[in-house]
Order: C-alpha cells, then structure tokens, then sequence
C-alpha cells in the first residue's frame, strides 16, 4: 500500500489515505517520492468552496526515486529526478512554440488537473523529471520545482538587474529565494514581512519596516495577500514593474485603475518559468550561490500540522518527507 495526503472535503485539512501502489501506463514513470514542498498555493485550496477534484492531492514539487516505467521513456529506474507540475502541454500552439507552455490551454498540471506529490509515490510523464544527482540532497532540492523555479523567471520577469533596487514582499518559501537569487543577480534587495524572523532569513534588520511609497525599481509579491499587492504597487517607481508570484485559488485584489495606469506601472506575471531557467537556479544551488531553506515535516503529521501554512512560525519552504 501507498499512502496519501488529500482535500477530501472543502473547508477541511487534508487527511492521510491509502491506496495500492499507483501503477504507470506507457510513457509515464512512477517514482518513490523523497521530499515534497508546500505551501501557500496549496493551502488556497482549503479556502475554496468547491474542490476542483476529489480526492484533491496537493504538492506541485518534489524529489524522488524513478521506481518504474510503463516504457517508452528515456529515464532509468533507480535514478534521482527533480518533479515539475507541469504534466503536459499540446507541444504545438504559440505559447509552447515560445517558451511559455506553462500557460498553454492544453496544459495539465499536477495538483490541480492530475494528482500531486503529497504522497509516497507519484506518476508523471516524463516531461515533468528533470534528472539529479545522489550529490542533490532530496529537502533541499525539492523547493526548486515550483518555487524556486518561480522565484528565478519573477526575478528575470523585472527585466531590470545590476544596480535596480528590488523590494520582495513576503519572505516565506518562495521569498526567500527571490532575495538570494535577485542578490546573486546583482539587484540592491528590500525585503518586507510582517514576521521579523522571516525578515532575518532575508539579512534584513528586525524592525520590519514597510516599503516607502516610490522607493524600488521593480517589485516581487511573494505572498497571496490582497493587501500585500496593494502595499507593493505603492512602492514601485513610476515606470516601475510589480511581479505576482503568488498564486492561489481563493484570492483576489483590486487596485486603483488611474494609480496604475498613471504611474505607468507594469503587472506581470510569474508562474514556473522556462527549461533554461530551471536549469540555471539548479546551478546556482549546486554550486552553493542559492540555498534553500527548509522546515522538514513528516507525511503523517500534515493533517495535524497542516495550519502552519496559515500561522508561520516555520523558516523557509515546508518540505514533507514521506516514510515507507
Ligand atoms: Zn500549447
């Protein structure tokens, strides 16, 4: 048996289940999951009134062990993969042509249109794996396939770089990255967080301060706050750009349209990134410029654990670690 974690009830912690071992068609792999990150975008699924799917399995990263193959893949069994929730994508409209499958309308993520990663063992097609090492430590690679991999393309989605001064709103899982990778990129950081630990992981002094209004070149949201993106497009200059790079399934905001416009504010999104990106911050975590830090939580206390997503009190990325 394989257990799992799953939503099976709106409004409810998810709960430890059970199941046979899942079993892969052609083209697909299974894998012995080692670490899974979570975080706020699946804590939004608690929010919601309706679950898009039931069972729901959150966890949209994960590191592994390739333990079988429906054949057809080029991936050996026995080999460490980092996992990506991008599924699928149709392979051959505009966005995929350019680089921006993760928003193909054919995409399928895992999390939402497939099962997640909160569970012993996952099958994903060979698309999502990106191969390891035995060398890259399972917790603290794990971060890397969503969130990291979102921190790095909101970083490239400023445009901006040496010398522009960033401010980074939320310092949980996925600030925290933004702050090391926009550093090693050469940006002058601000970092914000109503939690001074949070903004001690940043090197930041512990009397949070706000962002000014007008005072940084581009700015990252980190986290899904409706009032944290209204706080953040204050602070950006004018002609400045702000990156949303939180998602999450219940949250909405609204700015002032006038503000935006008249300030010639740019919103951009951040979601994933491209191959290229990945494979950049996975060279900048093995040669030690990024270090992701973690909080290491057990498969079988995430029912009970699971309101630290809400109340913090944890430093860095939450990463589950499945027993067998
Ligand atoms: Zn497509």
């Amino acid at each position: 048996m394989s257990s799992f974690v799953a939503f099976t009830h709106p409004r409810e912690a998810p709960e430890l289940l059970e199941r046979e071992v899942p079993s892969c068609r052609p083209g697909e792999v299974l894998v012995r999951v080692e670490a899974c990150g979570l975080g706020a975008a699946d804590f939004g699924f608690f929010q919601l009134d309706a679950l898009p799917r039931v069972p729901l399995i959150p966890g949209l990263e994960a590191v592994g062990i390739v333990e079988a193959t429906g054949g057809g893949v080029g991936v050996a069994v026995g080999t460490r993969v980092g996992v990506v929730p991008l599924a699928s994508t149709c392979g051959g409209c505009d966005l995929c042509g350019r680089g921006l499958e993760r928003w193909c309308t054919k995409a399928e993520l895992h999390g939402w249109h497939r099962d997640g990663f909160l569970s012993q063992h996952l099958v994903t097609t060979e698309t999502a794996l990106v191969p390891l090492t035995t060398a890259d430590d399972p917790t603290r690679f794990a971060p890397l396939f969503a969130t990291g991999w979102t921190a790095f393309s909101a970083v490239r989605a400023t445009g901006m770089g040496q010398g522009h001064r960033l401010g980074v709103v939320g310092v949980g899982g996925l600030g925290h990255l933004v702050v090391q990778i926009a550093r090693a990129a050469g940006f002058e950081v601000r970092a914000f967080d109503v939690d001074p630990a949070r903004l001690a992981l940043a090197g930041e002094s512990a009397s949070a301060r706000a962002l000014e209004t007008d005072s940084v070149d581009a700015v990252i949201v980190c986290t899904p706050s409706t009032q944290a993106i209204q706080q953040a497009v204050r602070s950006v200059k004018r002609g400045g750009t702000m990156v949303l790079a939180a998602a999450s399934p219940s949250v909405r905001f609204d700015l002032s349209l006038f503000d935006t416009v008249m300030r010639g504010v740019t919103l951009a999104p951040a979601f994933l990134g491209t191959r290229s990106e990945l494979a950049e911050l996975i060279h900048l975590v093995r040669s030690g410029v990024v270090s992701p830090r973690t909080t290491t939580i057990a498969l079988t206390d995430v029912h009970s654990k699971f309101w630290m997503l809400r109340d913090g009190g944890f430093s860095g990325r939450l990463v589950v670690t499945p027993t067998t």
